[in-house]
């Protein structure tokens, strides 16, 4: 099966990877197998071609990329029930053993044995199909297209900060960062009910692509605005409801209370390599809450229904679609970040 093979750090080939044939031929009771339609490119794939780990997770085998990904069912296993062949379908990347403490606390996403895709050791999909668990696999509206269902992973982190957040009808929220999931969490706290978000970067065209998702998202740039002023300034001194941490930068970490009002919540998104530290006396003084999130957990079909309704649309967010034939050089342009892209994708041949 013609799969994209990280060799290693730096080497991207689209190649045929026999262990993968291998392992698909066996369809469990409670698996469907699915042909691939769209795969979205993840700052998380970008990061293992160009430094070949993330944190503790180093690449030291052939492992195939991609993990936001929509398509099709095409077999089921002998005990599927809820699906149908020729069902369009998203899926949940993340896969817990069903048996272990944090699943049945209904916590799956932090059950340590958890197997995720394009996670070493765990291969990706981006390649022709793939078997999944029936339970983590999920239906279509006929009116969400492939392209806006391979967003719904990246979606789901920001719909699951949204959630940890406990945000109230009316709130003002911060995001620190536009990138993508900067973005889908600006859209999911608007979602959710805060009545303005700010949202800010350094790159005056991602606070563009931000300002045009929605009326009543405010970009600022911290390059030349003070975003605590700027806050102070539009809350009569009070400050934001909600501030989330997208950037992954320690300085923006450090920071992060400063525009929180008294009694406010902090959500740590961003991914933090290294330890880092953050003004606990400013925390103290405003009794500030702060959560922190690992991917997500139940919010899939919640997703699916935003987009299915429209009270969420990410497809101003897909800015570039490569054809699979394509995907070395869609790696390429993607780790050269261009300014004016948010998430670019992968379309498998039908
Ligand atoms: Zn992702």
């Amino acid at each position: 099966m013609k799969s994209l093979v990280l060799e290693r750090k730096d080497e991207l080939l689209l190649r045929d990877f026999p262990d993968i044939d291998r392992q698909e031929q066996v369809l469990g009771p409670r698996d469907v197998r699915i042909k691939l339609h769209t795969v979205g490119i993840c700052g998380s794939d970008v990061h293992y071609y160009t430094h070949g780990r993330i944190g503790p997770f180093v690449v030291q085998e052939p492992m195939i990329l991609g993990h936001e990904a929509s398509g099709t069912v095409i077999e089921l296993g002998a005990q599927v029930t809820t699906l149908r062949v020729g069902d369009r379908v998203c899926m949940e990347p993340g896969i817990p053993d069903p048996n272990s403490k944090a699943a049945r606390l209904g916590m799956y996403n932090i059950d340590p044995a958890v197997r995720f895709w394009a996670t070493p050791p765990i291969h990706g999909i981006l390649r022709p199909t793939c078997v999944h668990p029936e339970a983590f696999t999920y239906r279509l509206p006929d009116n969400v297209s492939f392209a806006e269902a391979a967003m719904v992973e990246p979606l789901a982190v920001g719909v699951h900060a949204a959630t940890k957040a406990r945000i109230r009808p009316g709130d003002i929220g911060l995001v620190l960062g536009a990138g993508p999931i900067g973005l889908v969490t600006a859209l999911s706290a608007l979602a959710g009910g805060c009545a303005r978000v700010y949202v800010t970067d350094l790159a005056p065209k991602k606070l563009e692509i931000a300002e045009s998702l929605s009326p009543a998202i405010t970009g600022v740039n911290v390059a030349c605005d003070d975003i605590v002023a700027r806050i102070k300034a539009d809350t009569d001194g009070w400050g934001a409801d909600v501030v989330f941490e997208a950037t992954g930068s320690p300085r923006a970490a450090a920071g992060v209370f400063e525009p929180l009002a008294p009694g406010g919540c902090v959500v740590m998104i961003g991914g933090q390599p290294d330890p880092i530290s953050y003004d606990a006396g400013a925390a103290m003084v405003r009794e500030a809450r702060v959560e922190n999130i690992f991917r997500y957990a139940h919010v899939f079909p919640r997703c699916v229904a935003m987009l299915a309704s429209g009270a969420i649309d990410v497809k101003p967010l897909i800015t570039r679609t490569f054809a699979f034939d394509d995907s070395v050089h869609a790696f390429e342009v993607a780790a050269s970040a261009p300014p004016a892209d948010v998430k670019m994708q992968i379309e498998l041949p039908q």
